[in-house]
């Protein structure tokens, strides 16, 4: 069917319920002693369950200071303790469960001191579920000039007015502390996409001997404090894009502590995406199923269900929020689509027919097209809006398919569906 051709479709009205998300909380016969049970009063902390697998994809429960995730779980990012343009009330109403903060810029602007005294990100953004920070290991190899990459650190200019700085595990697990998210980031040498195996293995092997330091100065920070468990701290695997390399770094990580979660980063950074798979598969079988498992800076909505079918349980990832203020728009049918195409001018019908999230109950594509071309702020919040739910509700209904066990056929089909509706709209 021609664009031109498209009927228009009927707005749902507001009253349409959103999909629910709530699921009730199995109960844990024998909670871990010496673990501070969560508010549920059932369950521990930091524990992971996973409670449906199809293939190497799971469905799981991860429990932690600030509320359950349902895994796998979408991400929305935070940077500078806000997901742009948005409220928490509306972060939290189009379905997200945790979001995520950067270390870097926050210590940059308005500095960790600052948030520590106003009841950390929890306190100072008004988000009272879960959250994650980075470590800034990502940003200060990405944004900034970099004057020396040492063993103790990395010393860097601030990309906002060139002042330097110096990171080291140390001193970013006590930015962390700070900020107080529920799960912090361990320090890394995130090599560029890509990089030679050369300097893949110096960063892997660095990442491993600052994961080492992050772990003595965040159980010394704990044990300061003497309060219960509110953290708890995430390796990285590294290793680029070699897979002997990535499973050094799994093995080398997993030895080096007892974990609640383990991530892996250092992909979806250029690399053609056959080699973000392959990584994935190398690595698997290093990971014990009772950690959950992050893969950072992913992704886009067919990467999410790549990765989910190769056992990841975690993402994160700006493209929504960015492609939304830039106008970008995921649609179920049609893929990555620009609102400002001349084709919905006079489109009467709702963004993508198939989301149930308050942009597409509320709004045309001709109402949404005009305020995106007039410049108008909200034409950037109701695109993320819409883009965030869809990807969260993706990951959500992805676990709906794990527990189903027909997750292979459902992903597969849905990929090539969004992939076909993104080629049929590049001819057009
Ligand atoms: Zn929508």
């Amino acid at each position: 069917m021609s664009p031109a051709s498209r009927p228009a479709l009927p707005i749902r009205p507001s009253s349409a319920k959103l999909p629910a998300y709530a699921e009730p909380t199995p109960a844990r016969a024998n909670p871990r002693p010496g673990t501070r049970a969560n508010r549920a009063g059932s369950r521990p902390l930091f524990e992971f369950e996973v409670q449906a697998t199809d293939g190497p994809a799971r469905a799981g429960v991860l429990d932690l200071p600030h509320g359950q995730v349902r895994t796998p779980v979408f991400m929305p990012v935070g940077t500078q303790a806000t997901v742009k343009t948005l409220t928490p009330e509306e972060v939290e109403g189009l379905g997200a469960q945790i979001i995520l903060g950067n270390t870097y810029h926050l210590y940059l602007r308005p500095g960790h001191d600052v948030v520590r005294q106003m009841g950390g990100l929890h306190g100072f953004g008004g988000w009272k579920k879960p959250m994650l920070t980075d470590s800034g290991g990502f940003q200060v190899f990405s944004l900034s000039d970099i004057s020396t990459i040492g063993e103790d650190g990395v010393e860097f200019q601030s990309h906002i007015d060139g002042s330097r700085h110096l990171f080291t595990p140390e001193r970013v697990m006590g930015i962390e502390r700070a900020l107080g998210a529920d799960i912090i980031m361990a320090f890394d040498q995130c090599p560029p996409g890509q990089s030679s195996r050369e300097l893949a293995t110096e960063a892997y092997e660095r990442t491993l001997r600052w994961l080492a330091r992050c772990r003595t100065a965040f159980d010394r920070i704990v044990a300061e404090d003497g309060d219960a468990p509110r953290q708890t701290l995430f390796p990285i695997v590294q290793g680029g894009i070699h897979a002997d390399l990535r499973v050094a770094s799994a093995r080398g990580t997993l030895a080096s502590g007892d974990w609640h979660g383990i991530a892996i980063g250092g992909l979806s950074v250029g690399e053609p995406k056959p080699l973000m798979h392959e990584m994935l598969d190398a690595v698997r079988p290093e990971l014990p199923d009772r950690l959950p498992r992050y893969l950072m800076g992913v992704g886009y909505p067919d990467d999410l269900l790549e990765a989910i079918g190769r056992g990841i349980d975690m993402f994160d990832c700006v493209a929504p929020t960015r492609n939304g203020r830039n106008g970008a728009v995921w649609i179920t049918a049609e893929g990555q689509v620009n609102i400002k195409q001349r084709r919905f001018l006079t489109d009467a019908g709702p963004l993508d027919p198939e989301c149930g999230c308050y942009t597409c109950r509320t709004y045309t594509r001709a109402y949404l097209r005009h305020l995106f071309v007039a410049g108008e702020g909200l034409s950037m919040r109701l695109l993320s809006i819409h883009n965030l739910h869809f990807l969260v509700n993706l990951a959500n209904q992805a676990r709906e398919h794990i527990i189903t066990g027909d997750y292979a056929g459902w992903s597969r089909a849905w990929i090539e569906r969004f992939a076909a509706g993104k080629a049929a709209a590049g001819k057009s």
